[in-house]
């Protein structure tokens, strides 16, 4: 393609996209195909000639958008949004066409600059304090972005992990050091082989790393897990329960950390949460800063994948704790790819020390050394991420953030809250429904629970425990659901002392009042059939 069949075939892009969005409520939410569905219209190699682009767009169209579930549909309610904007769509566009992948400052100055600048524009929008800026007074604060909330806790747990080690080396030097402590001569005759030396230094990184212990709660994301999975350290799940709403409580972290070191381990890292997957608990951050000032080894991380957006909004600020945030935390986290009209991907990291991660990251080979990096007057965000090579996400976070300005973003995050209360309060009035976590956000967590009649239905105090009966209604009613995927979508989960139960998410901002109140016709004619069809019928 050249620049002028560039020229036309873009057009003829942005043209088709706008007809998109146009269809999208008339388009089924989940496409109708099945597995493998794709290998009947794609050849199984690359062609030897290329093709016509008339053609390739095409077949965008009709082979590959039938087989697109619509995140952007005004009928999705499944698990978190991931949400589009057009300013976030010129922005990858742009980026495409200057396609780098800025490691170093000089790679692009501009993309290690701005990047910078909207991690402080970010930090100040969610009311962060001086010591998550660039511009700190300790000069040491300020982030970066990643990809995602995985990338973000694996890269955490990778600084706490080196952290911790420091630590402990004061009193469990290593080797090299033993060995000159010991007297040994450099380059003399006992001198160990290099294989010696590393096969020595591994096995006291050993002895040190099983020691640690990385906390989360039953609650937590596997992305916690799966952190310590790949970095072979253990994780610790505390228990949370349905009274405390599923938060983490300063006194369970308390007798954990008095239980692990009684053990000889070292607990060194809690990925709190702010806002779980399942059912939007907040641990108490407050309480857990209270009870870490005593063991200032514990690296606090907040994980606010869905929700840390909405701390740009001052009435949301005290019941998430932002104080104790500001004032304790070691890191925190959100995708301004969920609910933050950003496009994929996009996972600000803050931390109150950048240190942390730039010595743990930090491998310079000859020929990614630079002038401006040598000299210490820039920042090569490559030594704070682990890939070496790094998407220009900033861009469309300046987009967004101009063009919506912060009165936009805020009213983006208060109408589809909005339009999750109105969800709500017709689950409220309908007495067979029950919601079982407190609603937060634009997010309802419900069930079907006949015997919850008389308690006012949506009484989350007036919930039942878990038994066989309701558990099969309310799988039932997820398969009923299930039938209905092509007009609205949502996600199914477990709770604890609840068991089987359906999230809705409202996010996008397609969304309008009339979505909402069709979808609750579906759950509530879903919810009809399976009480009718066990000898139960819906109060009138
Ligand atoms: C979505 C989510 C994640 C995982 O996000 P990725 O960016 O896809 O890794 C982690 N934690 C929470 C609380 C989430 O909501």
């Amino acid at each position: 393609m050249d620049i002028e069949g560039f020229r036309k075939a873009g057009y003829q892009a942005v043209d088709r996209i706008c007809d998109y969005y146009y269809s999208l409520e008339k388009r089924p939410v989940l496409p109708p195909v099945q597995p493998g569905f794709l290998s009947k219209s794609i050849p199984d190699q690359a062609p030897e000639e290329g093709e016509e682009w008339v053609r390739i767009e095409d077949d965008y169209q009709n082979v590959i958008m039938p087989g697109i579930t619509h995140w952007q549909h005004p009928n999705f309610y499944a698990y978190f949004p991931c949400n589009a904007s057009f300013e976030g769509a010129l922005a990858d566009l742009h980026c495409a066409a200057i396609s780098n992948p800025g490691f170093n400052w000089s790679c692009s100055p501009s993309v290690t600059e701005l990047e910078i600048l909207m991690m402080d524009w970010i930090a100040k929008m969610l009311g962060f304090n001086d010591d998550f800026l660039s511009t700190s007074s300790s000069g040491k604060g300020g982030g970066i972005i990643l990809g995602s909330a995985s990338e973000v806790t694996l890269t955490v747990a990778i600084a706490a992990r080196e952290r911790a080690i420091s630590d402990l080396s004061r009193h469990f030097p290593p080797p090299n050091d033993d060995m000159r402590a010991n007297g040994h001569s450099q380059g003399g005759e006992e001198e160990r082989s290099p294989d010696q030396a590393n096969a020595r230094l591994a096995d006291w990184r050993g002895k040190l790393t099983s020691k640690l212990v990385m906390y989360g709660t039953t609650q937590t994301h596997s992305v916690g897990a799966k952190a310590a999975l790949i970095l072979g350290l253990n994780f610790r799940a505390l228990e949370v329960k349905a009274e405390d709403a599923y938060a983490l409580r300063g006194e369970t972290l308390k007798r954990a950390i008095e239980e692990d070191k009684a053990e000889g381990r070292l607990p060194f890292l809690l990925v709190a949460s702010l806002g779980t997957t399942s059912s939007g608990a907040v641990d108490n951050l407050t309480e857990i800063a209270q009870v870490a000032s005593l063991h200032p080894e514990l690296w606090l991380h907040v994980d606010s994948a869905y929700a840390g957006v909405a701390l740009s909004l001052p009435e949301e600020r005290e019941a998430s704790h932002l104080d104790a945030i500001n004032g304790s935390f070691d890191s925190f986290s959100t995708n301004l790819h969920k609910w933050g009209l950003v496009q994929f991907d996009c996972s600000p990291l803050l931390v109150r020390d950048r240190g942390n991660l730039s010595r743990a990251l930090t491998v310079t080979p000859e020929f990614l050394r630079t002038k401006e990096g040598d000299s210490g007057s820039v920042l090569d965000l490559r030594n704070l991420q682990i890939p070496l090579g790094r998407r220009f996400r900033s861009l469309k976070v300046w987009f967004v953030l101009r063009s919506y300005g912060l009165q936009g973003f805020r009213d983006h995050l208060r109408r589809t809250m909005s339009l999750s209360r109105v969800f709500e309060s017709c689950l409220i009035q309908e007495p067979d429904f029950e919601i079982v976590a407190p609603p937060r956000w634009a997010m309802v967590v419900f069930r079907l629970n006949p015997a919850s009649n008389g308690s006012g239905g949506g009484d989350v105090n007036g919930r039942s425990k878990t038994n066989e009966g309701l558990e099969k209604l309310n799988r039932e009613l997820w398969e009923e659901l299930e039938k209905r995927k092509s007009e609205l979508l949502l996600t199914q989960t477990v709770l604890p002392e609840v068991g089987f139960c359906i999230r809705f998410v409202v996010g996008s901002p397609q969304t309008r009042e009339n979505h909402v109140r069709q979808a609750w016709n579906v759950v509530y004619e879903c919810g009809r059939k399976v009480l009718e069809g066990n000898g139960l019928s819906l109060k009138p």
